[in-house]
This record gives structure tokens, sequence and C-alpha cells, in this order.
């Protein structure tokens, strides 16, 4: 099936053109819902944007099957972007979209969205037979996958998904995400004057500066990394600072091991502030839990299937972060993250092959012809 390269490119330049950080994606996904329904799918919004204070929530779209007993599918991309680009000026050079503006592309998510859009409509002009399509195109990925966390699992009607969300070359396919923790630490002192009464004083940065200096931090092993990502703290130069806070995080594709690391930056503020006289209060909050899919499990054999038969060459690889994927696995729906075209994600050098959204419209057109035909 060939695929209309340049209504492909004027899908992409017409979502990058909104302006959609995340809780405002309601331009991009007010089109596309259109879209879909010119191409014949049903299409809704759920709550999630009045539950993370949006202007709309996640788009879930559907085409009924024409095949009985094939396995349904859904395809996901998110519509937020990582930054605002209220100003974003795009050149098309070649194959090579990019801004010219000083902001993001946003091809993290858009040229995900673009060539799912693509495939449907190719599919819907061909006529072709099909399962159950289901799209999730999803708010707020870029602030915590909260769009998907607040999506009601019962509302997916696949049985396997695709979250066309990660980097090139097209082809690569996830086959397992990191857990992840958030801590927020709040460390307390005892303020006094530093020049009066320093002795009276517990310092809330030294005892930060030693708790970070006696822990283990950045690549732990090749599974797990730690980071102190902000700190603040401090009111005055002549004042024993009283309260410091940051926030940290831990990753890890193994479960246990995250435990253990989370554990252990809690344990070592707590033991490092008390030993000065200070306390930490430390929060831990569980962001997105690991997966791990198999080579011989369904959703990736249709995947790998459809690379091959759209000429690409499928290659299983781990992912350093999550994704909506890691929220769709916790719901039980297996779910692999294929690779698009975006290069340099959340910088402004961010750009995008026109020629891997083609190749992903023809990975998605496959993906709906080997699930048409596959049976478990
Ligand atoms: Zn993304």
């Amino acid at each position: 099936m060939t695929i209309n390269e340049q209504r492909l490119l004027d899908t992409f330049l017409t979502l990058a053109r909104f302006n959609t950080p995340p809780r405002a994606e309601k331009p991009a996904s007010e089109w596309t819902a259109a879209y879909l329904r010119d191409i014949g799918f049903e299409v809704e919004f759920d709550d999630a944007g009045a539950k993370v204070g949006g202007t709309v929530g996640n788009l879930i779209a559907f085409k009924p099957g024409t095949v009985p007993g094939a396995a349904p599918i859904f395809f996901s991309s998110h519509f937020d972007t990582v930054e605002a680009t209220p100003d974003l000026e795009i050149v098309v050079e070649g194959d090579i979209i990019r801004a010219t503006s000083d902001t993001i592309l946003g091809a993290d998510d858009k040229c995900g969205v673009a060539p799912i859009l693509e495939a449907m409509t190719r599919l819907h002009e061909s006529g072709e037979t099909h399962g159950d399509i289901q799209l999730l195109l999803t708010i707020c990925e870029e602030i915590g996958l909260l769009g998907a966390k607040m999506l009601d699992p019962s509302r997916i009607r696949a049985r396997y998904g695709y979250v066309l969300d990660s980097g090139p070359p097209v082809g690569a396919l996830v086959y397992t995400a990191p857990s992840q923790n958030s801590l927020h630490v709040t460390i307390e002192g005892m303020p006094a004057h530093a020049g009066v009464a320093p002795e009276k004083g517990v310092s809330a940065i030294v005892a930060a500066a030693k708790a970070i200096a006696a822990m283990r931090l950045g690549r732990i092993d090749e599974e797990t990394t730690a980071n102190v990502g902000t700190i603040q703290g401090g009111t005055a130069r002549n004042i024993v600072p009283a309260e410091v806070k940051l926030v940290c995080e831990a990753r890890s594709r193994s479960q246990e091991k995250l435990d253990r690391q989370t554990a252990h930056i809690k344990e070592t503020f707590e033991r490092e502030c008390a030993a000065l006289g200070a306390t930490a209060h430390v929060e831990v909050v569980e962001e997105y839990q690991t997966y791990h899919l198999s080579a011989e499990d369904p959703v990736l054999r249709i995947a790998m299937a459809a690379a091959h038969a759209a000429d690409l060459t499928p290659t299983l690889r781990p992912s350093g972060g999550g994704s909506d994927g890691n929220i769709f696995n916790g719901y039980g729906v297996p779910t692999t993250v294929l690779s698009c075209g975006m290069e340099k994600i959340h910088t402004h050098d961010e750009f995008c092959r026109l020629s891997d959204m083609v190749k992903d419209a023809r990975w998605v057109v496959e993906i709906v012809r080997v699930a048409r035909d596959f049976r478990d």
C-alpha cells in the first residue's frame, strides 16, 4: 500500500503548528477528532482533562472490525509537547523537518500521531478488511503520564497495544522499560544568625550536602539509575539555612533493585541529617511500573511480522524511560512502544524525517493486516 507522503507531511505540519503544551492539547485533539470522524471512526473524549485541570480529555476513537475473530488492537500517541511552542516556525529541507524558531519542534509526539492518521486514512480509502481498531491519543504524557493514568482501563477495547513514542531507527520495538519512583525530600535544620550564633543553628544545606555525598547516584548498574534533580533552600547569606527541598528519582527495570535504591536514598537522607541534628522527611511517589515482554508474546510477534512486511528490520530494545506503554501494560493490555522519526527530543535542535514517518505509516498498516489474520 502506498502512503500519501504529501498528505502525511501536511498532517504533521498541521499538528505541529498547534501550540499544545500539557493541559492545552485541545486544538490538536479537536482537529484530529474531526479528521477521524471523516474516515469512519466513532470519537469521544474522556474526563481525564477535567481530572488534571486541562482543556480536553484523552481522545478515544474506535472503528469496528469487519473480520470476526481478528485480534483487536489499539494505537496510541500523545498530543502534548514537553514545552509550549507559541512562536514555532517550521522549515522542511528535503527529508528533514525542523524548527527555525528557538523552540522545540514537537515531533515528540506528533510524528507518532501523524503516521497513525495517514495509515487509518489509507485503510479507509482502500476499503480492505480489518479487525477492531482503537486509538488512544493521550494528554499530559510529558508531565508524568497523567492522561494514560487517568484513562479508565475498562474503556480499552483492544487485546494488544502499540504506542508510537520512541526514537529511531524505525523498526525498533521496546520490550521492557523501567519502574520509576520520585522522592520528595524536605530537610529541616535550625535557623540562626550566621555571624552572631552559628553554633545555635543546624544547616539544612550542609545536611543535604553530606547526605548527597554519601549516596550512590547516577548509573547504579546496567538497569538501574538514580538522580538528585533539584535542590532549593536557604533564605539569606547571613542565616544558617533552616530548610532545603530536593526532588530525586530512581529507575530500574528490576522492581527489587528499584525498591533497594529508593530505600538507600531515603535512609541516607535520614541518617546523615540525624547525625547533624537535622530531620529529613522523605515522601516516595511511585510514578510507573516496569514491564517485560517476550519475543514470543503476540503483541511483539504481530509487530515484528508487520515490520518485515513493511521492509523494516525489527529489533527488540530496552527503554531507559517510561511512557504511556508502562501504564497500558499495568492495565493488563500487553503494549509495546514503536520507534518514530523523532530526534534530539526535548531540545531546541529537535527534528524528524518525513521518510521515517512514511515507514511508520506503512508499519501501522501492516500491524492492522497482521492482527486481522492473527489467531492466538
Ligand atoms: Zn513522547
